[in-house]
């Protein structure tokens, strides 16, 4: 594997991070232009697995290899950082599918995610996906048990020894704070970034379940994420002013991991792709990858259309 010299900065300044403070998160380390991977379980279930034999979180046990050649995929592309294989490894969204092994679930998707990237200087974001339960009064979810939930996660994945948390497709804001607080309480000390998937809706946007994004960005500010984002929904370019208008609000590096699809439509060339994440870049992303349905291709067209520069 080639070195990278962007990538070699990024582990010394996290071992350096590590080492002057145990306590205060921060991204300040992060580097201008951070090309994320793309999506992870979709790539698995591209390979030929089966998620309804089995939930995504599990094949980091059962099928090590296959999530270590995704990791690998991803980072041949160009891919600076990888995010681990635990979108649905949280014990309520792992229980409702029968599964109690939450523990050994996240740690060896740490641990798969950390021997891809050995050596490279590729970074390790543990991610952290929804509870699968909806928060009051939509929904009866209990939110002390929500946070519970996802600082057990959170938890896991520190001890298997990522570099950072990513919480991704929140769509209702108290289960976002409750998911904020549960990360900060299992995870103390680690930077903890926060992405709302989301809609367009007349001249702004709603997450999927009809929340301003005002309301959601409120409630991620309050708790100080120590990045924010958006994740799913939309394509490259859909989520350019969705982008714009987090960089506004924001203080703090902001995170864009748009699908390989219009909401709605076919899925986008990896020129498109590539040329999405540019602007997305542009627009003040901080870091960019993909979310559902996005490639090696799709990143490797990216990292090679970053590299020409982006304006
Ligand atoms: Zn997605």
């Amino acid at each position: 594997m080639e070195f990278d010299l962007a990538r070699l900065q990024i582990s010394e300044a996290l071992r350096y991070r590590r080492r002057v403070s145990g306590t205060t998160a921060s991204l300040g380390y992060l580097p201008e232009r951070l090309l994320l991977d793309g999506g992870c379980g979709t790539s698995l279930i591209a390979r030929g697995l089966d998620v309804r034999a089995e939930p995504t979180a599990l094949w980091n046990i059962t099928r090590p290899d296959e999530v270590r050649a995704v990791h690998h995929g991803f980072i041949e592309a160009g891919a600076a950082a990888i995010q681990t294989n635990t979108f649905v490894a949280n014990r309520l969204a792992l229980e409702a599918r029968g599964i109690s092994e939450v523990r050994a679930c996240n740690l060896a998707a740490a641990a798969v995610a950390r021997e891809a990237a050995a050596g490279s200087g590729v970074m390790v974001i543990g991610n952290i996906g929804p509870s699968g339960q909806v928060p009051p009064p939509q929904g009866d979810a209990n939110l002390s048990q929500l946070e519970e939930t996802f600082a057990e996660q959170a938890s896991y994945l520190a001890a298997g020894g990522v570099d950072l948390l990513h919480i991704e497709t929140m769509v209702h804001p108290k289960e976002m704070r409750a998911a904020l607080r549960g990360a900060r309480e299992g995870a103390p000390g680690m930077p903890v970034v926060v992405s709302i998937a989301c809609r367009a809706s007349g001249d702004s946007f709603k997450s999927t379940m009809g929340f301003a994004i005002d309301s959601m960005l409120a409630v991620a500010i309050e708790e100080k994420a120590d990045g924010i984002g958006a994740n799913c929904m939309l394509c490259p370019i859909e989520m350019v002013p969705l982008i714009e208008l987090i960089v506004a609000k924001a203080s703090v590096p902001v995170f864009a991991k748009p699908t390989i699809a219009p909401d709605g439509g076919a899925p986008l060339y990896p020129d498109e792709f590539a040329e999405g994440v540019a602007r997305l870049f542009a627009a003040g992303a901080r870091a960019v990858g993909g979310c559902c349905g996005t490639s090696f291709k799709d990143i490797s067209t990216a990292r090679r259309r970053l590299d020409r520069g982006y304006r």
